[in-house]
């Protein structure tokens, strides 16, 4: 990609949660906040692989940015600016937002505003919350969003212990206590008489990619647009491996093994850019 931001508006989006492959919610033991120094870093070189993904496809994506990442990978974080991808903020710590509640969403969200601009992105406007923790337990973080100047998320989930099947399939506006947001959720499908999250984790890691591209295709005739959502540590070829509870264990490892070349399929059969590349944000 030449880097030069092509405006145009896209047909779907493409996103990545940069974040190592031990920030998971809700573990302790091992993968503990306070040991996630001492464990094994990936981020930096799963990162680039996928930054070259994109680039040879030629996608312009929106990066969510863990703070904890920017302020050990600040040159990583320039990378991906200077690629021409958009920056938007992932947290700080990986907390989900209603365990840490209003204060400390809104702490963790500056500290992480902080560390982006300290990495060189001055200007962040976009928020992912870790396991798309913005649901009915936590509407009043899109308050919180509003007040500190963010004007899209992309947090909630449409599908159930997430979020909620209720919750909207297309991009809509929120009014908040502090003014509208534009959510953006993440694309889902019905299969097999549920919701399954076909355009991210374990429902587009065993999605083939012409099953992805079929849905994406027909969702874009009903003028929706999909938000499709990776992690590094997803193509990453030589995984860390721990004991995980058996959700964790589903979610974290559940087909990786040829999900790369799955991916680049899917990169190459549909049209995709950043967030605020969407129709619904011009
Ligand atoms: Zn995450």
């Amino acid at each position: 990609m030449s880097g030069s931001a092509d405006q145009r508006a896209r047909a779907n989006a493409f996103t990545v949660d940069v974040e190592e492959w031990f920030h998971m919610c809700g573990v302790g033991g091992e993968l503990a906040p306070a040991r996630w120094d001492a464990l094994p870093s990936r981020v930096a070189e799963t990162t680039r692989s996928l930054l070259g993904e994109l680039d040879d496809a030629g996608i312009r994506a929106t990066f969510f940015v863990l703070g904890w990442v920017a302020d050990r990978y600040p040159a990583l974080v320039q990378e991906i600016a200077q690629a021409g991808h958009e920056v938007g903020s992932h947290g700080y710590s990986h907390r989900r937002a209603y365990e840490i509640g209003p204060a400390g969403f809104a702490d963790d969200l500056r500290r992480s505003v902080a560390s982006l601009r300290a990495a060189g992105v001055p200007n962040v406007a976009t928020f992912r919350a870790p396991e798309w923790s913005i649901n009915d337990r936590s509407l009043w973080a899109l308050d919180v969003l509003a007040a500190e100047g963010f004007t899209a998320d992309a947090s909630m989930a449409p599908l159930r212990i997430v979020g909620s099947v209720d919750y909207p399939r297309h991009p809509h506006v929120r009014q908040t206590a502090a003014g509208s947001i534009l959510e953006l959720p993440p694309f889902v499908t019905d299969r097999f008489g549920h919701v399954m999250p076909i355009g991210w984790g374990w429902g587009l890691r065993m999605s083939s990619p012409a099953r992805v591209l079929r849905t994406i295709e027909s969702a874009n005739r009903a003028g929706i647009p999909a938000v499709l959502t990776v992690h590094p540590w997803e193509i990453d070829q030589d995984p860390p491996r721990v004991a995980l509870p058996p959700r964790l264990r589903f979610a974290h490892y559940f087909r990786l093994g040829g999900f790369r070349e799955r991916l680049r399929r899917v990169l190459r059969g549909a049209e995709f850019g950043a967030l605020s590349d969407l129709a619904a944000c011009h």
